[in-house]
């Protein structure tokens, strides 16, 4: 990586457009290595969290290694939990049945449905058709950052038409390999119809922004009147930046340009044309276990513990994540967790 150089530019507010940042943390990649010293700055005029200096667009690219953690094929990459419906339970091969699925298991009466319960982390959603009311056609959807299309195919088995825009090339042709209509580029560079689709999705995508106002009005666009943008971002109102400092594995430098709050949040939603109908707090406490990581990895470099637990949010076990999911329903309903999916509607 040493010979990659960024180029950085100053930028104004994302959200207000004002040119008053108060200077905050300095910060550096803990993740990939990528070259350059960053800036978190606060808005003085709106409260907004971003990045200033950040990289130009056409370094943006470099920010991306080949080994970056979402690039990776991976299998449940964000749901740990199998959906297995009952009439494909007797397929499973017993050496493969977990727990929760085996002949004991479900003999419990509310075991598996209080398993499924404690580890959703609701970190993504898909609407009912009624929701998108979109009763009798075959609704259309976009996901934007759709990576290896993973999401793609599970809309698909819902009955979606789908189609993804991907900034990166290798993800993106693994995903038109599986049959998806994947854009390689950025957005704007689309030319989807005008009220094209019933809803549009980015999992913790926005953040990755360098135009977030520009993006949204084009997702406004391409959605029907009363179409879902759904959405996640990382919460950097809750706790563990204040806790983490530097070390929070969120900041995920120089990746992230945007540090959303709730507040500024809806401000950007309700001034591009949307209605927030619901902020959810996940249940979702895997950047709390990466940034002790983080600490560890530094602190003490020689061990491996530091780097087992920042790689636990790629592929987490089981187990751990059954532990762990009381203090996440916990963080989650004090409004605290480390990650918010929101639903937005299109006004008008
Ligand atoms: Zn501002």
């Amino acid at each position: 990586m040493s010979e990659i150089i960024i180029e950085c530019e100053e930028t104004t507010c994302l959200i207000c457009g004002a040119d008053n940042p108060q200077k905050l943390i300095k910060l550096k990649d803990r993740l990939c290595g990528v070259p350059g010293v960053y800036q978190k700055v606060r808005c003085r005029e709106c409260g907004h969290y971003y990045m200033n200096p950040r990289p130009k667009m056409e370094s943006i690219k470099d920010c991306y290694p080949s080994d970056y953690g979402p690039y990776q094929p991976k299998e449940q990459a964000t749901k740990a939990v199998p959906t297995v419906s009952e009439e494909n339970l007797e397929n499973i091969s017993s050496a493969k049945t977990p727990w929760y699925l085996s002949r004991w298991g479900r003999a419990i009466p509310g075991l598996r449905g209080f398993y499924y319960w404690l580890t959703e982390s609701k970190s993504e959603i898909i609407p009912t058709r009624t929701e998108i009311s979109c009763q009798g056609d075959t609704p259309q959807g976009l996901e934007l950052g759709c990576s290896h299309g993973s999401f793609l195919d599970k809309l698909v088995s819902e009955g979606w038409k789908v189609h993804g825009v991907e900034l990166s090339e290798q993800p993106a042709k693994i995903a038109r390999e599986k049959g998806h209509d994947v854009f390689h580029g950025t957005l704007e560079s689309t030319n989807f119809d005008d009220r094209q689709f019933d809803a549009v999705f980015a999992w913790m995508v926005i953040e990755h922004l360098i135009n977030p106002r520009v993006e949204f009005a084009e997702i406004h666009r391409t959605l029907k009147p009363d179409g879902l943008f759904i959405f996640s971002i990382p919460n950097s109102g809750c706790w563990e930046p204040y806790f983490f400092g530097r070390y929070w594995f969120t900041y995920e430098t120089p990746r992230h340009l945007n540090f959303f709050t709730t507040k500024t949040i809806r401000r950007l939603l309700t001034e591009t044309g949307f209605e927030p109908v619901e902020v959810i707090h996940q249940r979702n406490i895997f950047s709390v276990i990466a940034s002790i990581g983080i600490v560890l990895r530094e602190a003490t470099p020689f061990y491996r513990t530091g780097s087992r637990l920042v790689q636990f949010t790629d592929n987490p076990s089981m187990w751990p994540q059954i532990f762990l999911a009381p203090i996440a329903i916990i963080l989650a309903w004090f409004r605290q967790g480390g990650r918010i999916t929101i639903v937005a509607k299109r006004k008008g």
